[in-house]
């Protein structure tokens, strides 16, 4: 498989990393005056509010698909930050846009036009079914966005009363109030309630359930085309055409999250793309900027007339330095081969997975996903594999208890991917020994 790939500069092509890495990693030390990943998780344990069950290890360095962490150990990343470095790790076009932006300007507030922003919804509008853009920070802000939209349109557009949003079980939407209540999964809520009021539930991929439960009150559906979360869950090929069928009969707004699908993820810059259905409003965060923090609202210029000046707004919102990291982003995107190489390898790890799976037929379930958003579903937790895997130098997520999630950057190698199939390949032996299937 050699010989097809991306343009965007290799890991291999760059000359001597060892020696490079060890400097570097003296200097970063110095300035963070710790010695290593113990040193690092004592600190987080110390000061960091206790939100996240963190693996034990603090990665300092990434290039391409591979990172390290602070004693200097090497990882093949297929987390790639959950879906975030979809260029891989310190894309050289979104390192420079951000150095030099960051010489320039900035911040400044949205009093003021900020051209990079222009530029960025420009570029997102030329290539998506929206004409107009919402910039804020993050995918649960952008899905806040998106349920404040689809409510104002209703009041000051439509002229009409209704509020509810119908969302999808299983689903994840984010952690802020409104997106958290959108979340169709309820261990997301305990403890937070009383939650948004004006959410009902549907089942995922069952077009009559939700045609059923539309409502007087009903304005809007929310929905993952893929539900990254949940599981790696792919709808049926007719689904989301029906879905855009019954929000056109009912006069609702389709609202879709491409949060984690967006950007390139499944092979198509969006994942809507996949399924021939277009929305009225998507929303983007992850991927959007290379790594900076960034969220997005994609509306038609129908649905955008839902917000008016003063009716929504965002301190951060496209800033001058998230708007050029992600113009830079989104143009290497599109300019570097990335979405034919996610196709490629998209299907070069699926076949891989598939291979494994069947001569695992007692510890693998099923492959699914598109793209490089894969799912290899376990018959138990993943969590042993993903810690395994960890051991050998391969990051994978593990998501929905059972589910290992591969999430790589884009720019991943026919070689990356064999060596990766190898290690886990190896951590699922592991698992099947220590709990007695058959490997
Ligand atoms: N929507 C989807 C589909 C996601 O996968 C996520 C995060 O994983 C979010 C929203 C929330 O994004 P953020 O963590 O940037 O708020």
């Amino acid at each position: 498989m050699e010989g097809w790939g991306p343009r965007s500069p290799r890991i291999e092509e760059r000359g001597s990393q060892g020696e490079t890495h060890l400097e570097e990693k003296r200097g970063l030390e110095a300035a963070l005056a710790f010695s290593g990943n113990q040193e690092a998780v004592a600190l987080t344990d110390r000061y960091v509010m206790q939100t996240y069950a963190r693996f034990p290890l603090a990665l300092v360095r990434g290039e391409g698909c591979r990172v390290w962490d602070a004693d200097g150990k090497a990882y093949l990343d297929f987390v790639a930050g959950l879906a975030v470095c979809n260029l891989g790790h310190c894309h050289p076009r979104v390192v420079e846009a951000i150095r030099a932006q960051a010489g320039r300007l900035l911040h400044v507030s949205n009093l003021y036009h900020i051209p990079q922003q222009a530029l960025l919804a420009r570029k997102i509008v030329e290539n998506s079914f929206g004409d107009r853009v919402f910039f804020c920070n993050s995918g649960a802000e952008a899905n806040e966005g998106a349920i404040k939209l689809a409510r104002r349109y209703e009041r000051f557009v439509r002229g009409g009363s209704r509020f509810e949003i119908l969302a999808m079980r299983n689903s994840f939407h984010g952690r802020t109030l409104g997106a958290l209540t959108a979340t169709g999964q309820e261990k997301f809520h305990k403890g937070f309630e009383p939650l948004v009021p004006g959410f009902r539930y549907v089942p995922f991929d069952d077009p009559d359930a939700l045609e059923k439960a539309v409502g007087p009150d009903t304005c809007a559906v929310i929905l993952e085309p893929i539900q990254g979360e949940g599981g790696v869950v792919c709808p049926s090929q007719g689904y989301l055409r029906e879905v855009r069928r019954i929000c056109d009969d009912h006069d609702l707004m389709l609202l879709f999250d491409e949060v984690q699908v967006g950007m390139g993820r499944t092979g198509t810059l969006f994942a809507y793309e996949q399924y021939g259905v277009k929305p009225d409003v998507m929303t983007l965060a992850k991927g959007l900027a290379g790594g900076v923090p960034i969220g997005a609202l994609v509306a038609t210029e129908e649905a955008a007339r839902g917000f008016a000046p003063g009716a929504h707004a965002a301190t951060f919102g496209g800033n001058p330095l998230a708007a050029a990291a992600g113009l830079a982003a989104l143009e290497a995107l599109l300019e570097e081969g990335l979405l034919e190489n996610c196709r490629r390898a998209g299907a070069l790890l699926r076949r891989g997975l598939e291979d494994l799976a069947a001569r695992r037929p007692g510890q693998v379930r099923q492959v699914r996903g598109k793209g490089l958003i894969l799912g290899l579903e376990l018959e138990e937790p993943g969590a042993p594999v993903v810690k395994a895997c960890m051991e050998a130098g391969l990051l994978i997520n593990c998501t929905a208890e059972r589910v290992l999630r591969f999430l790589p950057p884009l720019v991943v190698t026919a070689a990356e991917i064999e060596e990766m199939l190898q290690i886990l390949d190896r951590a699922l032996s592991v698992q099947a020994v220590a709990g007695g299937k058959q490997a």
